[in-house]
C-alpha cells in the first residue's frame, strides 16, 4: 500500500481538491494524509494567540471570517443536498467549537485543540466529495491510532497496533482518507507533530504500515537546489539519498518537515516529492 500526503495548497481550493481526486482515484488502496487548507492553520494559530491576548473580540471576528469563508467553499464543493447539508453541519459544529474556546482561559491545551480543526475540517469536506464522485473512500480519524510518548517521538508500536485496527474495521475502502499533523499525547490530550508536521504524519503511517512507497504532494515538482522563496532560477533534483534530503530538510527546505525522512529511512521506504498541480513533473525521489 502506498502512502500520498497533500498539503496545504493541494486541498486549497475545490480546483485542486478535484486534482486531488484525479490523482487518488486510480483503484488502488492507500493511505491519504491532508494537511489543512492553505492558510488555515495561520488563522487558528493566530485565534489562538488573539485568546491569549485576552482580545476575544477579534478571536470571534476572526472565526466568523473563517466560518464564511469554509461554508462557501461547501457550498462549490459539495452539490449534493445530502452531503452538503451533513458537512454544514459538521463545519458548524467546529465553528461553534471554536467560539467556545474564544470565551475560555488560554492554555497551550486549548491552543493544540484549536489548531486540530483544520485538519478535521479539510479531511471532513474532502471524504465527503469523494463520496459524492462515488468512490468508495472512509475517514480514518488520526486521533485513534497516532499517539507521541513522553519524548514527543511518535510511539510507533502503538500506532502500528492501532491504525493496523482501524484498517481492519474499514476493509471495504478503497481510499483512506485521515489527518496529517493532529496527534494525541502521552496523557492522552491532543496535540500535534509541530508545523509542517503532515509530512512526518505520512512518513511515520508509512513505517507503521510498511508502504511501499510515500508520497508527498505539494506545489512544486520536488526538492530544488536551492529555496525557490530567495533563490531565482533554481532546479529540481531527481535523486536524493535519505541522508542528503533529511539534512536539506533540516536546514529549512520547508517542502519537508525536519523530522519527516526519519521513519522513511529507518523503514526503508522510499519517498517521491511530486507537485498536484504538475502531476506529470518527475519529481524527487529519496
Ligand atoms: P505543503 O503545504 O504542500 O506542505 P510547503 O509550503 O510546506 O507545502 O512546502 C512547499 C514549499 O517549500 C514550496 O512551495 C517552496 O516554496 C518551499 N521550499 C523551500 N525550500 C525548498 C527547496 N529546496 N525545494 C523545493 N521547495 C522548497
Ligand atoms: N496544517 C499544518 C501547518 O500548516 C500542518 C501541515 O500543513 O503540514 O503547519
Ligand atoms: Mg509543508
Amino acid at each position: 500500500m502506498k502512502v500520498l500526503k497533500f498539503g496545504g495548497t493541494s486541498v486549497g481550493s475545490v480546483e485542486n481538491m478535484s486534482h486531488v481526486k484525479n490523482i487518488i482515484n486510480d483503484g488502488q488502496k492507500k493511505i491519504v494524509v491532508l494537511s489543512a487548507m492553505s492558510g488555515t492553520t495561520n488563522q487558528l494559530v493566530s485565534i489562538a494567540q488573539d485568546i491569549a491576548d485576552e482580545k476575544s473580540d477579534e478571536a470571534l471576528n476572526k472565526i466568523s471570517k473563517l466560518n464564511e469563508s469554509y461554508l462557501l467553499t461547501v457550498d462549490s464543493l459539495l452539490q449534493d443536498s445530502t452531503l452538503n447539508h451533513s458537512v454544514k453541519e459538521y463545519v458548524s459544529s467546529v465553528f461553534d467549537f471554536l467560539k467556545g474556546c474564544a470565551k475560555k482561559d488560554f492554555s497551550q491545551a486549548l491552543e493544540n485543540q484549536i489548531v486540530a480543526q483544520g485538519e478535521l475540517l479539510s479531511t471532513y469536506m474532502f471524504n465527503s466529495y469523494l463520496n459524492q464522485e462515488g468512490i468508495a473512500s472512509a475517514l480514518l480519524p488520526a486521533l485513534d491510532f497516532m499517539r507521541i510518548d513522553e519524548n514527543k517521538e511518535p510511539n510507533i508500536e502503538f500506532i502500528k497496533e492501532n491504525i493496523g485496527a482501524v484498517l481492519k474495521e474499514n476493509a471495504g475502502a478503497e481510499i483512506y482518507i485521515t489527518q496529517g499533523f493532529i496527534c494525541l499525547d502521552d496523557n492522552d490530550e491532543v496535540s500535534n507533530l509541530q508545523r509542517g508536521g503532515s509530512d512526518f504524519t505520512a512518513t511515520i503511517i508509512g513505517a507503521a504500515v510498511l508502504a511501499e512507497e510515500v508520497q508527498i504532494w505539494t506545489d512544486i515538482s520536488g526538492m530544488h537546489n536551492n529555496d525557490p522563496r530567495y533563490v531565482e532560477n533554481t532546479n529540481p533534483i531527481s535523486n536524493l539519498s535519505f541522508d542528503e534530503a533529511a539534512e536539506l530538510a533540516y536546514f529549512g527546505a520547508k517542502i519537508l518537515h525536519p523530522l519527516s525522512i526519519r521513519p522513511a529511512k529507518l523503514a526503508d521506504i522510499p519517498v517521491r516529492l511530486k507537485n498536484t498541480m504538475e502531476p506529470a513533473a518527475e519529481g524527487t525521489l529519496i
